[in-house]
């Protein structure tokens, strides 16, 4: 249940970076709000880390990550489906499929849990975790059970806002009735396009940067709807390397640990990009990417 020094870069999506100085691996719901109720350490709370850079000097504190007994998936009726915070995107939106529950097909090709996919309100090919979400379950820094609206966790683009310091324990999703077969359909062409436009089979951490907003493209004289790719492509940004950190030459807004990166790379190669949108366009990038620890080397520039 707990480990020190625990390797936590080596099991991100991107294989590289810090430990966590204390890793607290609860395996349900009881534990969790045991340890809440008497902690006062800092803790950050962490899902398949398919979203996020663990910096190369650790993340101190204690770090949680969700166990077995936040997995569960559990088909209510014939449009809801309740899933523990810890269950896999994929896991959710086959239990979806087989159960003819459809409008949760999008979560099938996106990496990592629902507790991460709450938070960062996760979406593609239409659909987004705002759009599903029923109430989600939560426990605050006391250890006490919260449940969220869709209002109380105020969803943005790739963005959710809920008060501060809650860990997610699980959601209520809703759908609508669809025939299995077509779902299965609907995921089988989410994959293939996956496969044709995004580096997923190497070591990345999905898209680095969120699209610029349409405010954002007006100053920077972008037409509306410019995506972030398109940007990093204007600044020189496909194919560029850092150290082992390189801008996907498939998906220039996925960036790529190409085998010896560190998190000091990865992040200093998005800061350059950004360093490069802001004085091509005065445009600031917004990471997508979530960074948690502390730096290792030279001090970088935050978002
Ligand atoms: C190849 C690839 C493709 C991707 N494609 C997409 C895509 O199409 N669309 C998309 O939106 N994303 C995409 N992503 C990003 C990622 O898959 C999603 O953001 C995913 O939902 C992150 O889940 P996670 O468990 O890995 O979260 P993590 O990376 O572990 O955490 C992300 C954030 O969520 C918070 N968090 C995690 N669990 C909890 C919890 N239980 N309670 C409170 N906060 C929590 C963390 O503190 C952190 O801030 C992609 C990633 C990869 C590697």
């Amino acid at each position: 249940m707990w480990r020190t020094k625990a390797p936590l870069g080596a099991a991100s999506w991107f294989r590289c970076g810090g430990t966590a100085q204390r890793l607290f691996l609860p395996p349900d719901d009881a534990a969790l709000e045991a340890f809440l109720t008497q902690n006062a350490a800092p803790v950050t709370i962490l899902g398949a880390m398919a979203n996020t850079i663990i910096r190369d000097g650790g993340v101190p504190g204690v770090t949680i990550r969700l166990g077995p007994g936040f997995a569960d998936v559990t088909h209510i009726d014939t449009c809801q489906i309740r899933a523990g915070a810890g269950a896999l995107n994929g896991t959710i939106a086959a239990a979806a499929a087989k159960a003819g529950i459809g409008g949760l097909a999008f979560l099938s090709g996106i990496p990592g849990t629902i507790g991460g996919a709450l938070a960062m309100n996760a979406g593609a090919y239409g659909g987004e975790m705002a759009d599903v979400v029923q109430a989600v379950y939560a426990l605050d820094t006391q250890g006490r059970a919260v449940t969220l609206t869709p209002a109380d966790m105020r969803f943005a683009y790739r963005a959710s806002a809920p008060p501060p310091g809650l860990i997610f324990t699980g959601a209520l999703l809703r759908g609508q009735a669809r025939p299995p077969a077509a779902i299965w359909a609907e995921m089988e062409s989410i994959k293939r396009k996956r496969l044709e436009t995004q580096p997923i089979r190497e070591r990345t951490g999905g898209s680095t940067f969120a699209n610029p907003s349409p405010e954002d493209c007006a100053q920077a004289g972008f037409p509306e709807g410019t995506k972030a790719w398109q940007v990093v492509a204007r600044v020189g940004g496909r194919g560029l390397a850092i150290g082992g950190a390189k801008m996907s030459e498939q998906h220039c807004n996925f960036m790529v640990n190409t085998g010896t990166a560190t998190a000091t790379d990865l992040e200093a190669l998005g800061e350059e990009i950004r360093r490069r949108a802001l004085d091509a366009f005065g445009l600031t990038l917004r990471w997508e990417i979530a960074r948690v620890g502390v730096a290792k080397g030279p001090a970088l520039r935050s978002s």
